[in-house]
C-alpha cells in the first residue's frame, strides 16, 4: 500500500531531481523550444514542496491535487497546465483514501495521463511528455522499476520523431534529431516513484 508519506516523498524526490537536471532540461529545450523547461519545472516543483509543507494535506489524493494546483498557478509554460492536470486528475481519482494500492494508483495515473491527452491533444508518437508517460503507465502496477525503464526508453525514443504538438511542432522537420524536454522531465518524475519507495 502507498500512504500519504509515500506521495509526499514522490513530490520531494521529483523536486530534487528537477533541481539536479534543470540545466539539462533547459539545454534540451534550446534547439526545439525556448530554453526554459528546466526553469519552469524548478519553479513549479519548488512551489509544490513549499505548499505541501505549509498545508500538510494528509491523504494521497489531497497531496497530488494540491501539487497539481501549484503547477498550474506557478508555471507559465505549456508544461504547467499539462503536469498540473496530470497530478490534479490523478489525485482526484484517488479520492480521500488514507492509503491506496499500487493497482489503484496505476488506474488513477492512467486517468491523469488520459486527461493530459485530452487537454493537449497529443497522442503517443507526437514527441511530447506523453511518449514517456504512456509506456510508464502501461508497465504499472506490476513494477515501478519497469515503469522507470519504460519512461526513460520512451523519452530517448522521441529523438527521431517529428514534433506534432507544442512549440517544437513549429520547427517541422527540424524538430527531428532532438530528444523532447517534456518526455525527459516525465521520465524524471517516474524515476522519482522508485526513489520514493526506496526511502
Ligand atoms: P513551453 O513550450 O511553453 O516553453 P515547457 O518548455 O515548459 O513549455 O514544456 C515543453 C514541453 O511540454 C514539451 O517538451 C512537451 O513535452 C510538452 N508539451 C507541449 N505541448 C504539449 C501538448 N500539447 N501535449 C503534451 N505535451 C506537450
Ligand atoms: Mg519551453
Ligand atoms: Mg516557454
Amino acid at each position: 500500500m502507498l500512504d500519504a508519506d509515500y506521495f509526499r516523498r514522490w513530490m520531494t524526490a521529483t523536486a530534487a531531481s528537477v533541481d539536479r537536471e534543470a540545466q539539462r532540461l533547459t539545454e534540451l529545450d534550446s534547439p526545439i523550444g525556448d530554453a526554459d523547461h528546466g526553469k519552469n519545472m524548478q519553479r513549479g516543483f519548488t512551489a509544490v514542496v513549499a505548499a505541501l509543507e505549509k498545508e500538510a494535506p494528509d491523504t494521497p489524493g489531497a497531496i497530488l491535487m494540491l501539487a497539481g494546483r501549484q503547477l498550474i498557478s506557478t508555471v507559465g509554460g505549456a508544461s504547467g497546465p499539462l503536469y498540473g492536470t496530470l497530478l490534479r486528475r490523478t489525485g482526484k481519482a484517488l479520492g480521500d483514501a488514507a492509503e491506496v494500492s499500487e493497482e489503484q494508483f496505476a488506474d488513477a495515473l492512467r486517468t491523469g495521463v488520459d486527461a493530459v491527452m485530452t487537454l493537449g491533444g497529443a497522442a503517443p508518437g507526437d514527441k511530447t511528455m506523453i511518449d514517456a508517460l504512456v509506456p510508464a503507465v502501461d508497465a504499472l502496477p506490476d513494477s515501478f522499476t519497469a515503469a522507470r525503464a519504460a519512461a526513460e526508453e520512451g523519452a530517448v525514443a522521441t529523438t527521431p520523431l517529428l514534433a506534432r504538438k507544442g512549440r517544437a511542432s513549429y520547427l517541422g522537420e527540424r524538430s527531428i534529431g532532438h530528444q523532447d524536454p517534456g518526455a525527459t522531465s516525465s521520465a524524471l518524475m517516474v524515476a522519482a516513484l522508485v526513489e520514493a519507495a526506496d526511502e
